[in-house]
């Protein structure tokens, strides 16, 4: 498609009216004790398909983030003191009246995000489900009671919610980061501030509204939106009322907040970069190894922590691989993530461009064989084509650096040592992807490979109900499944004299 195809379609399928209409009935000042607060100042919030401004949201200085945390410390007790069937039941009720505006809420993601609108609806059910998920983990929230090994003494132990937490989340799924942390927190009776990023602050602000509309008592949830995320998190991290501090993002921003969380020992949750690999071996299914690697590749236009990033694939099936590959990639519809043919939206902001022709450009010059895309399309937005990279050295910068964008680069191995070694040598450590029809290999490369997550035959991981995590650089502690919900609850352990 040329780039005034793309550029006449911007909005197509979607209508002005209905566009202003849904932006306008979006909150736009800060979440403050149960208040919408409009202080003054405000930012932007740009469609990447545009590169235009969508509206413009009220800008949290560093007094309002403590505002939103006394609030949250005001709130603690009383929401640690309901019912656990009660904060099961408000989320649940979140997850219906979320599920029945699916549709108004994918537009508005997709608007200020960019991804593709079926991607969109995608994510709000599945930042739905962690609603649900965690509506029914509220009431199993136990404890122990054993005797002492020596007799006598009684062991009890109980889970406590661990207090107000703070949450600053990434553009990249504006809605599902943001629900994978509220609905756990909410479920342990820890009261939350929410710090969205800047670039999408609206998916955040409606459904604080929606929180409000069901019926969530005044500070259990506070929103900071800013165009200053460090001046706004520093004093909420230092303040010792706050007892949690969950973060997604970059590693090296995260670095930094591990280090300000220390001063107070705070109860922390990562989850950060990746690199993640695509091991393919010679007995895979070509056919379930080609559709992985369009999810693991292609899910949110590349944008995914989760991401394929290097294709390691076996010699003997490398070029029919890479040929399927590029066959479907160059068949993928580039186009604004409002229109309904749109496969791949544009990505998040010129930097992210910017960063994605660096990486292809050093690929190239190392030796790599372009087999479709390669270049930014120009034009109207940030959008960059589906790109297929062959015979990539090592030496190349994007097996060592997240892409962060729609680019495969692929890689040869000869034996399962070389393929778990080329797999394992990178400081991330989020998810691996492995294609094999050899169940003795299959267990043997999964505990072999060095990540939080693995993806055996299949190109998605993500999953409300499983503990979704890192190690190494990609992360501490997990978000998601039963392991969830810990994250929020401190254990206290009684001693008991008989
Ligand atoms: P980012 O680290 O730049 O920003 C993430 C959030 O941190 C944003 O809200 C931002 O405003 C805030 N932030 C930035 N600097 C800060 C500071 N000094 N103090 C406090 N907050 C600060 O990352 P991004 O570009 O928004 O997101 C992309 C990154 O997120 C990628 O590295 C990706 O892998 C990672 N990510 C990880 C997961 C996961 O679950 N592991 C999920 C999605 C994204």
């Amino acid at each position: 498609m040329s780039v005034t195809e793309k550029a006449k379609s911007a909005t197509a399928g979607v209508s002005e009216q209905q566009i202003t209409e849904l932006i306008d009935s979006v909150p736009k000042g800060l979440l403050i004790g149960g208040e919408w607060v409009e202080p003054g100042p405000s930012f932007d919030v740009i469609n990447p398909a545009t590169g235009k401004a969508l509206t413009s949201v009220a800008d949290a200085n560093a007094d309002h983030g403590i505002a939103a945390l006394d609030a949250a410390v005001a709130a603690q007790k009383s929401w640690a003191a309901t019912d656990p069937r009660e904060r099961g039941e408000l989320l649940r009720a979140a997850f219906e009246a979320l599920t029945a505006r699916v549709d108004e809420f994918a537009l508005l993601m997709t608007l200020e995000m960019g991804k593709p609108l079926a991607e969109a609806r995608g994510e709000v059910s599945y930042a739905a489900e962690f609603l649900r998920w965690f509506s029914e983990e509220a009431v199993r929230i136990d404890g122990r009671y054993a005797v002492a090994p020596s007799g006598g003494t009684r062991l009890l132990t109980m889970k406590q919610p661990v207090g107000p937490a703070y949450a600053i989340t990434p553009w990249n799924f504006p809605l599902a980061m943001g629900t994978r942390k509220l609905a756990p927190a909410f479920a342990a009776g820890c009261t939350m501030v929410v710090k969205p990023a800047k670039q999408t602050p609206l998916s955040t602000l409606a459904l604080a509204q929606l929180f409000i509309d069901v019926g969530l008592p005044a500070g259990v949830l506070g929103v900071v939106q800013t165009s200053n995320a460090a001046a706004v998190s520093e004093p909420i991290i230092a303040d010792p009322r706050l007892r949690k501090l969950t973060f997604t993002g970059s590693t090296g921003v995260g670095q930094g907040l591990i280090a300000q969380s220390a001063t107070n020992v705070l109860k922390v949750s990562m989850e950060l970069g990746g690199n993640a690999p695509f091991v393919v071996f010679a007995d895979a299914d070509l056919d379930r190894a080609v559709a992985g690697a369009m999810l693991a590749k292609m899910r949110n236009i590349g944008e995914a922590c989760t991401a394929a990033n290097r294709f390691i694939v076996h010699k003997d099936v490398c070029e029919e691989f890479a040929a399927r590959l590029t066959e479907k990639m160059s068949a993928l519809t580039v186009a604004p993530g409002t229109d309904p043919a749109s496969q791949v939206g544009p990505l998040i902001d010129e930097a992210a461009i910017d960063k994605v022709t660096e990486l292809v450009d050093d690929a190239v010059k190392a030796g790599a064989t372009v087999t479709t895309g390669g270049k930014p399309l120009g034009g109207e937005g940030y959008f960059y084509p589906p790109t297929v990279l062959t015979s990539v050295p090592a030496s190349a910068r994007m097996f060592s650096e997240e892409i962060f964008g729609p680019v495969a680069p692929i890689t040869t191995f000869e034996t399962e040592e070389q393929a778990i070694a080329l797999a394992n040598d990178t400081e991330y450590g989020l998810v691996s992807y492995l294609f094999t029809q050899d169940v003795s290999r299959a267990l043997r490369v999964a505990e072999a490979l060095e990540s939080g997550m693995i993806g055996l035959n299949q190109g998605v991981v993500s999953n409300p109900a499983a503990p979704f995590g890192g190690i190494k650089a990609s992360g501490l502690g997990r978000e998601g499944g039963p392991e969830g919900i810990d994250e929020y609850l401190e254990t206290k352990y009684v001693g008991i004299a008989l």
